[in-house]
């Protein structure tokens, strides 16, 4: 089954609101298992309306409009379906009887109860639709169905859409849907996210059962794979050529298909399984490696301490890197790096050791040491591996995956 979504508002196209109710609806068509082809945004303009909900009817089987429901002139989507199907508008007496309550509680006390003539626009109802209920307004959503498709109405405001949608509007999809979801996670790091998707092109481009949505978050990449099926049974099946494939390609990239468990937590678990200790020493990261690792409940039994050496006095001072070696090399340097995770061990008397030392930007790149250039040191019990990264991207996002490499590098 394919969704279409139609966010109709001249001001979501003059960016005065955020399409919040797109982001939101496209989350549960995910989650119920339905592709979503288009999404739509279109003025309070009967013409151009009325040209997109013509063209959703044929190329989507449930088209989802949000928006001009209210009473005034310019709410007209309500009156656009029913053009384009070439339906009557006619008085929901229901509705009618709704919004005369709303108003006589709304304004109780008040002298103006009278419910003004555009209001009863409101409970117009579309030929043949089904009325959805509005706990939260006035407005009344709908349902029309017509040719085994189904043109969903509902209110612009969210906080009147949403619980319209979870309450009526989901389970109807659901039984639309009628099928068993199966999905699974998998959590790679250690390439960027384009590399990703580029080494699974085909496999994206082909699929349609499973379906497999790459996206990235803060320097690592998540796939999930959903497969649909008449029964779990099938669905799993379906899922775990996929889900192999993708080990196969990625191998030891892939970090975790578990769901709920982040990067952290699975060198975490590593540390503890080996009884040994972690120390940490940072300098443009400036304390984020060390706050991802503290953010796992338990972890006072692996982390010793964390050293936040910025300056190259803190970097002599704390950890014993060299004068020498900082003149030479200068502190982003794959022998600093060394030093750094060296001496940090020594320092905390810790079993392991991660050191940091980059150019975060957006100042301080050189022809020769660029923004973006990160040395990462891994010293376990005395053995030292120094990873060199060139990472892309803003200061945050430099440091994010300067975080996320070293982590990698310590659970390799
Ligand atoms: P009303 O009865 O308030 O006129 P309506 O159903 O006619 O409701 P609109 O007039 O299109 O809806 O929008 C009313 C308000 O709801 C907007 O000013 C905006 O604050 C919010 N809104 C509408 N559409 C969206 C959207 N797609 N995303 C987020 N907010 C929205
Ligand atoms: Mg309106």
């Amino acid at each position: 089954m394919t969704v279409e979504l139609i966010s109709v508002g001249t001001e979501l196209l003059m960016g005065n609101i955020v399409n919040t109710n797109a982001q939101y609806l496209s989350r549960k068509c995910a989650e119920l298992g339905f592709s979503l082809y288009f999404q739509i945004t279109v003025g309070d303009n009967e013409g151009r309306l009325c040209e997109v909900i013509e063209t959703a009817l044929h190329r989507s089987d449930i088209i989802i409009l949000t928006g001009g429901l209210g009473p005034t002139q310019d709410d007209i989507t309500k009156e656009s379906v029913a053009k384009v199907l070439k339906r009557n508008l006619v008085m929901d007496e229901e509705s009618k009887r709704l919004i005369d309550d709303y108003f006589k509680f709304r304004f109780q006390g008040e002298k103006n109860t009278i419910v003004t003539e555009n209001n009863w626009k409101q409970a117009l109802k579309i030929e043949d639709s089904i009325v959805i209920k509005n706990d939260n307004g006035t407005a009344p959503g709908s349902i029309v169905e017509i040719n085994n498709k189904s043109i969903i109405i509902l209110p612009g405001p969210p906080a009147e859409m949403k619980p319209m949608f979870e309450q009526h509007i989901f389970p109807y999809l659901k039984k639309k849907q009628n099928k068993t979801f199966v999905s699974k996670m998998i959590k790679i790091c250690g390439i960027g996210e384009s590399r990703a998707e580029t080494d699974i092109l085909d496999l994206i481009e082909k699929q349609s059962n499973p379906t497999i949505a790459p996206y990235a978050k803060n320097g690592e990449v998540h796939f999930r794979i959903t497969a649909a099926a008449d029964c779990e049974a099938e669905a799993h099946q379906l899922l775990s050529p996929v889900v192999n494939e993708l080990y196969q390609r990625f191998g030891e990239n892939i970090y975790t298909s578990i769901e709920e468990e982040t990067l952290e937590e699975v060198v975490a678990h590593l540390l503890i399984d080996k009884k040994y200790t972690l120390t940490t020493a940072e300098s443009c990261t400036g304390g984020m490696l060390t706050g991802r690792i503290v953010n796992i409940p338990g972890v006072s039994d692996i982390l010793k301490e964390g050293f936040i050496t910025y300056s190259n006095e803190a970097k002599m001072k704390y950890l014993g890197v060299k004068k020498e070696t900082l003149d030479q090399y200068g502190a982003v340097s794959s022998q600093t790096a060394q030093e750094m995770a060296l001496g940090a061990a020594e320092a905390a008397e810790a079993d392991a050791a991660l050191a940091i030392t980059g150019i975060a930007g957006p100042d301080g790149g050189t022809k020769d040491k660029p923004v973006g250039l990160v040395y990462i040191a891994c010293n376990v019990k005395g053995h030292v591996t120094v990873k060199e990264c060139h990472f892309k991207g803003n200061r945050q996002k430099v440091r994010d995956q300067s975080v996320i490499y070293a982590l990698d590098l310590l659970r390799r």
